[in-house]
This record gives structure tokens, sequence and C-alpha cells, in this order.
């Protein structure tokens, strides 16, 4: 069991550091529209795991009413803070801001049992950190080549490594990694001058991503900049209200692309597009940042948005495929992006596009909750596999890392030969006449 860190807690349960901001649940009018669209209540089935049920005990704490017990906790981390409700809501309540403050104040009062606290910091020390990721994935690479995964996966010991064999099951083939050059030149007519975010799960487990999307961009008349010294945006820490640290690495972010003299910046992550959409949020009470991340958020763009902004450059070869589009939570619900992605798709000649039902059903990623909640995320992955079934798409496109793997574990465990590929992907194969080959 858990505990509350008495010291921190006072007759009202939150903290003065950042708490769930008391104007937004009060827009709450308990109405229940959000609630057909809240996976875990759809799913668990019970009130106090949909937003109306989270507002209130987040309501009961902020007044005194209640501690944050292990009960809370548990209600809070269940949330996969896919902001559907957000989408859902008549009433405009900012659904994720409270629920990314409140796990803030979980963070800081409340003390997870020794092995939970011991498996949290190395998921959120490791993704973070870009030194430790860089080995992390040279040895994986060497597990793969030298067919130790095989092995592993065929002879079921990874049953034995708990969540850390879960983690296994995620691994997608870990391609040998190419040096993006710093600047590419734009192609054609000069549109502007973007910046790259490498992001930590697209640099290291999907490069390919990142490439395609600099050849895009440059392709239809953007000047590429990809800062080296470009760390981790801070979005996962953000996420599990690790805010402080994440501040830290937003303020690095900012820094580094306003060196770069960029016109925008230009994201193939949903869930790190998101908040780096919301660093004022983040940043509003610091007096040297503030303004500096008002300006940074309204650059951010996610890669699909931008180039859907304008005509496709022309070069674009026949593709024969029949694909189906997956909604990242973050890109629909957190950032609105729901047509760009399908529109690109569609303009490439050849593409068929074929709509998924619930399409923005959380798949049960979100970030790292397939880690922290295996069974939980089990039950949305294998909704999304039955939905993806229905389609008979032979490729699901999905713009965020962390979907892309959770997408690519469920059609492996039912033995479907389905790719997963990013939009960006997809339109560079278009231009190169081909979809990438599987790594
Ligand atoms: S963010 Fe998603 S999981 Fe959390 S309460 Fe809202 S709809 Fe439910
Ligand atoms: S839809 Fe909005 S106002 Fe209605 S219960 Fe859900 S969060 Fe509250």
């Amino acid at each position: 069991m858990g505990q509350p860190t008495a010291e921190k807690t006072g007759a009202r349960g939150f903290d003065h550091i950042d708490p769930p901001d008391t104007e937004i649940y009060l827009d709450c009018v308990h109405c229940g529209f959000c609630l057909p669209t809240c996976p875990t209540y759809l799913v668990l089935g019970n009130e106090m795991d949909n937003p109306r049920g989270r507002i209130y005990l987040m309501r009961a704490v902020d007044e005194g009413k209640a501690k944050i017990t292990d009960r809370f906790v548990e209600h809070m981390n269940l949330c996969v803070l896919c902001r559907a409700c957000e989408t859902a809501c008549p009433s405009g309540v900012k659904f994720g801001f409270i629920m990314e403050a409140a796990r803030g104040q979980i963070e800081r009062n409340y003390q997870y049992p020794p092995k939970e606290r011991r498996f949290r910091k190395f998921i959120l020390d490791t993704f973070t950190d870009l030194g430790r990721m860089s080995t992390l994935t040279s040895l994986l690479r060497f597990y793969q080549k030298l067919g130790l995964q095989k092995l592993a996966r065929s002879s079921g010991v990874l049953g034995f490594f708990g969540r850390l064999g879960k983690m296994e099951a995620l691994l997608p083939p870990i391609p040998d990694r190419q040096e993006l050059p710093e600047v590419m030149p734009a192609k054609g007519e000069k549109r502007g001058r973007v910046g790259l975010l490498m992001g930590c799960a697209q640099r290291f487990f999907l490069p390919q991503v990142n490439e395609a999307t600099a050849r895009v961009l440059a392709e239809n008349g953007f000047e590429v900049v990809i800062p080296k010294d470009q760390a981790c945006c801070g979005s996962l820490l953000v996420h599990e209200g690790e805010r402080e640290r994440g501040k830290g690495f937003a303020r690095e972010t900012i820094d580094v692309f306003e060196r770069a003299s960029v016109d925008f910046i230009v994201v193939n992550a949903a869930g790190c597009g998101s908040v780096m959409k919301e660093y004022w949020e983040l940043l509003h009470n610091d007096p040297v940042y503030r303004e500096r991340a008002e300006a940074f958020s309204k650059k951010v763009r996610d890669a699909s948005e931008l180039i859907a902004q304008a005509d496709l450059n022309g070069r674009l070869r026949e593709l024969k495929l029949k694909v189906t589009y997956h909604d990242a939570c973050h890109l629909a619900h957190g950032q609105k992006v729901r047509l760009q992605p399908r529109k690109i798709l569609k303009a490439i000649p050849g593409v068929q596009l074929v709509e998924l039902a619930e399409s923005d059903f959380c798949c049960g990623s979100a970030g790292v909750y397939n880690l922290l909640e295996p069974d939980v995320a089990q039950k949305f992955l294998d909704r999304k596999i039955d939905r993806i079934k229905e389609t008979g798409a032979e490729v699901v496109v999905s713009a965020n890392p962390g979907c892309t793997f959770q997408i690519e574990k469920g059609l492996k465990e039912q033995g479907l030969n389905i790719r997963v590929l990013h939009p960006m992907e997809v339109l560079d194969g278009a231009y190169q006449g081909t979809i990438p080959p599987q790594p």
C-alpha cells in the first residue's frame, strides 16, 4: 500500500504548487455527455473511472473532504489522459490540464510502494535521458541481430520478467542509426524555415520516421533545421505528473529552437506536439519563460498540419495501397488535428483510405500507460485490433510512436500481416515510388 506523505498534505488535500485549477473543474455540470467516449469507463464500468467521477474526487481532495489515498491515486492513474472527454464536453472542461496537475500533486504528496516507485523511476529516467536511450537501443539492436529476441520470445522466458517482459513485446525492429544533417535545404520555391523535433522514442526506435518527415518537408519547400543539441521535450514527464522536471526540459527546448530562428517547430509525435503546444500553460508562472513559451507554442505544428496547409508538391507517384487511419488521442483530442492526415493520404494517387470505426478510441499506448497499466491497456488494444481487422486494410497509419508500437504488438499477437506506418512515411513513399521495406 502506498502512503500519503503527511507533512505535505494539509487541511486541503493539495499543496500550493500547480494544484488542479478550481475554475476548470467548476465548469463541469455533471451532465455525463463525456461518459460514452471515456475508454476507461467503457472498459471498467466504474463511475470513478470516468471524467465526472475523477473531477468529483479531485474536488473532494481540493476541499479537504478527502486525502490523496491509494484509491485516489488508482483512479487518477487509470486515466489514459486521452482527452476524449474534452472533445465531448459541451462545457469546455479542460480535463487534460487538471489531470496533469492532479498527477503532479500525487508525485509530490504520495509515496508509491517501493517496487512501483522503482519501476516508474526506471521508465521515466530512461525515456528522458538521450544518453541512456542511445546505450539501451545499441544493446537492443545487438540483441535482435544475434537472434536472441527470437529465442527469448519463442521460449516463453519473457513471462518470468513481469512488466519488463511485457515491455519487450513492444519492441520494434530497431534499424541502424542514420545521422540527419543539421540543415536540409528546401526544394523548389522556399515556403519557410522549420525546426524538426527528433523526440525520444521516435529518434531511437523509429528513426526512419524522422528521416521521412525531413525529406517530405524539404520536398514541399521547407528548409529543415535539426538542432543537434535538442533533448527530450518533457511531455512524458508532464503526463506522468513530474511537472518540475518537465518544465526544465520545456525551457531547454524553447532555448534550442529560439537559437535556430525558425518559423515553425515541426513535431511528428502526437504526445510531444500536444504538450509543446501547451508549454504556455506549463510555464505560465515562470516570469522569464512565460511570454517566450506563449510565442513558442504558437509556432508548434504537427507535420501533417503544416504539409496539408498547401497543395502537395506534384511529384507524387502511385502507391497501390489500402490503408486505414488511427487517430492518436493527443493529435485528435489534444490538438484537434483530424482532417489533415486524411487529406494527405487521400491526395496520394492509388491510396484507398478506409475509415476505421472508433478511430479515436485509445489503443492503450498512452505514453507509458501500457507499461504501467498493462492489463487495462491490453483491453483497449484488443478492441482496436478488432476494428482494424474489419477494414481489410494492409497498412494502419498512425502519427504517434507509442500507438505504432502498441498496434504493431496487437497485430503480431493475432498473426496479422498488416504494416503500421506514419503519415509522413506513406507520403515519403509516394515521392520514392514505394513504401519503405520492413526494417
Ligand atoms: S482523459 Fe480519457 S481516460 Fe481520462 S477521463 Fe477523459 S476520456 Fe476518460
Ligand atoms: S461532459 Fe463535461 S460537463 Fe459533462 S460531465 Fe463530462 S466533464 Fe462534466
